[in-house]
């Protein structure tokens, strides 16, 4: 050991270590400045995604080869990090390593196996960024990642140039045959060792710290924040919005996002986790149909503008309002997230702000807004009317204080107000007359859920209809409710809680199928061809995936899509957009369309009194020969034995 090495070592590291710890505490107190969200429960749901979505690289894997190329590079560093110690020691000493570690020969052949994985990981990301350039990367910040990449590189070729020295001089405390790739090259750098040994572990140790002082003054900053980010994810529903205290003091309200200062640290911490892959962008319908909307850019625009520590409105000035309302809250995004950024929570934040504090949307959604505050439903139609779907039925509409029934129907406002999405509510009303279900509605009791009007970002209606819902269920002591609407389902079953509604909630395709299975329906099975199409908001969010496709095999012979169960696409209709006019890009429904004739399939079967219109519309404006229908009566029909389900 010389002191001149051992002071130039310790210079190097408290430079490094002063430059890290600076911006490292700026970045602290920004995140700390955040509005509070409740992200400390739940340590075990915490400590499983800390395992599967970090360690087990769960997310990325989805796609195998960048994937690979990843873990290889991930899985590579968290074996080698003792050896940045061991390099540190050897730069002061060419005889010291780290006790017990340094000397063993598994360690020596793990490193050697390891850092080869980092170094071909390393290749293989150039070779994607070069020359395969997936669209994805549009908008990345390109040339830090290379230079990202060029470091871990020369971390890792000057380990190997170090240990291969290091054996040529038999200045390994391992067994060299447990290293065979530096051992090898032990050969070809023997005559310049006493060289190559001292540059090669100054130059290791100088290019990790270098690192270390880069990575958070960079856009590479995921690299330090993106296991804390995953850590302190979501673990309740995935359909569920966090709701606004509106009891809370008045200055204490969180009214959304309308500045940088507005959102919460978990946003905050979301912004400096994105690693710009793009697995967010390639996913998502509103920027595949060419809207304004990519969820990487709005997550990266996030970024710079809490950065910038500008004090201007996000909106317009970081973000534009086309993008904030081409979202239809599908969730693509999310679920593929790697750090498990909450995109459609930063997207709600900023409606709710313009909604509530500006009071600026689209005017059609406007429209929809003061019908839901007038009649109660998105369509303005008088609650007196919410029973002529099942005239001639029979149905029984409970009134106040009779016995509840087994199963409390809840209709929804599509099925009750539109024509092609009342089919599905008839047909399950008729199959569980048939199973004999014991089951009754809530006629002009029931209102909208709020489901659109939240996602919206008009907190104010969601909560007031949720209250009135909620003490009307509560009143009528339900304890099971079936829906027809995903949206129903998902706000029922996921939100209400948040507002003292606890119930049992399910989805009617869960239902039918049961009865099916209980051989309480018994449906015939036909030839004809169907192509299921997976709701959003029941197969993403839901997780609703098995019982629909239970029911199509029981009445037809089934034909996926390529986008199916959790990686769905969407109809256009989620968020609100249902109500909003689709000026931007290609129309989404006729995308989906398009995705479920090319299966040659006769039918498309859905789940979802949205995607029931949507996708109608679709096939009619692009001419293609599908029939639409639910599988509710896509059922009916099977169990009825008729020829066709437009009868029905
Ligand atoms: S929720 Fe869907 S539409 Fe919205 S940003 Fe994510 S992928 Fe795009
Ligand atoms: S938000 Fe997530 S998926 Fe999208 S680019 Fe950033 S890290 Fe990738």
């Amino acid at each position: 050991m010389t002191l001149a090495s051992f002071i130039a070592l310790w210079l190097a590291v408290a430079i490094a270590l002063e430059l890290f710890s600076r911006r490292a505490l700026r970045l602290y107190r920004l995140v700390r400045s955040g509005k509070p969200v409740a992200r400390f429960d739940d340590v075990p749901a915490r400590a499983r995604a800390e395992a599967t979505d970090v360690l087990g690289q769960r997310k990325l894997l989805q796609r195998l080869v960048p994937g690979l190329v990843h873990a290889a590079i991930f899985w590579g560093f968290i074996v080698l990090f003792p050896t940045i110690l061991i390099a540190m020691i050897g730069a002061v000493n060419p005889h010291g390593t780290l006790p017990r570690l340094g000397a063993q020969g598994w360690y020596a052949l793990l490193v050697d196996v390891f850092a080869l994985a980092v170094l071909i990981g390393v290749g293989a990301a150039f070779v994607i960024r070069k020359l395969v350039r997936p669209a994805r990367f549009q908008g990345s910040h390109l040339g830090e990642a290379d230079l990202i990449l060029g470091l871990i590189a020369g971390i890792v070729l000057t380990l190997f140039l170090w240990h291969s020295s290091q054996i040529a001089l038999g200045l390994n405390d391992y067994p060299a045959a447990w290293a065979p790739i530096s051992n090898a090259l032990s050969r070809v750098v023997a005559p310049v060792a006493p060289v190559t040994e001292r540059v090669a572990v100054w130059a290791h140790v100088l290019i990790i710290l270098s690192f270390l002082v880069y990575l958070p003054y960079s856009k590479h900053l995921h690299i330090l924040v993106a296991a804390i980010n995953v850590y302190f994810g979501r673990t309740r529903a995935r359909g569920r919005l966090e709701p606004i205290n509106f009891e809370a003091p008045e200055t204490e309200v969180r009214f959304g996002s309308g500045r940088a200062s507005d959102m919460t640290w978990k946003q905050m911490l979301d912004t400096m986790s994105c690693t710009e892959c793009g697995r967010c962008q390639d996913v998502c319908p509103a920027y595949y149909t060419g809207k304004a909307l990519s969820p990487k850019l709005l997550i990266m625009a996030m970024r710079d503008n809490l950065f910038s520590g500008s004090t201007a409105p996000i909106v317009p000035n970081a973000v534009t309002d086309d993008i904030v309302w081409d979202c239809v809250t599908c969730g693509a995004c999310v679920r593929e997230c790697p750090v498990n950024i909450e995109h459609i929570d930063h997207i709600v934040d900023l409606r709710r702000h313009l909604v509530m504090v500006e009071s600026r949307f689209p005017e059609e959604a406007g429209t929809m807004l003061r019908d839901v505050d007038r009649t109660s439903n998105p369509w303005g139609r008088p609650q007196s009317d919410r029973m002529q779907w099942a005239d001639g039925l029979g149905v029984r509409v409970l009134q106040p204080g009779e016995e509840p029934p087994d199963v409390l129907f809840w209709v929804g406002c599509a099925p009750a107000f539109d024509e092609r999405a009342r089919k599905a509510a008839v047909s399950t009303a008729k199959l569980m007359q048939q199973a004999g279900v014991d089951f009754a509605v809530l006629g002009p009791r029931e209102s909208c859920t709020g489901d659109p009007a939240r996602r919206m970002g008009d907190e104010y209606t969601f909560q007031r209809l949720a209250n009135e819902n909620v003490a009307t269920l509560n009143g009528a002591k339900v304890k099971k409710i079936v829906t027809t609407c995903p949206h129903c389902f998902n706000t029922i079953g996921n939100e209400y809680p948040d507002f003292g509604g606890r119930y049992q909630v399910v989805h009617h395709s869960e239902f039918l199928a049961e009865l099916v299975r209980d051989g309480r329906l018994q449906p015939a099975a036909s030839e004809r061809t169907i192509t299921y199409h997976d709701s959003c908001y029941l197969a993403r969010h839901n997780d609703v995936r098995a019982q629909p496709r239970e029911l199509v095999a029981a009445v037809g012979k089934a034909v996926e899509m390529p986008r199916n169960r959790e990686r769905t696409f969407c109809c256009g209709a989620g968020g609100a957009r249902m109500w909003m006019e689709e000026k931007r890009g290609r129309p989404i429904n006729q995308e989906r369309v398009r995705e479920a004739a090319a299966t040659g399939a006769e039918t498309l079967a859905v789940a979802c009194p949205f995607c029931t219109v949507m996708l109608d519309d679709g096939v009619r404006e692009t001419g293609a020969k599908l029939q639409v229908f639910d599988l509710a009566t896509l059922l009916h029909e099977a169990v009825a034995g008729r020829q066709t389900a437009e009868e029905l």
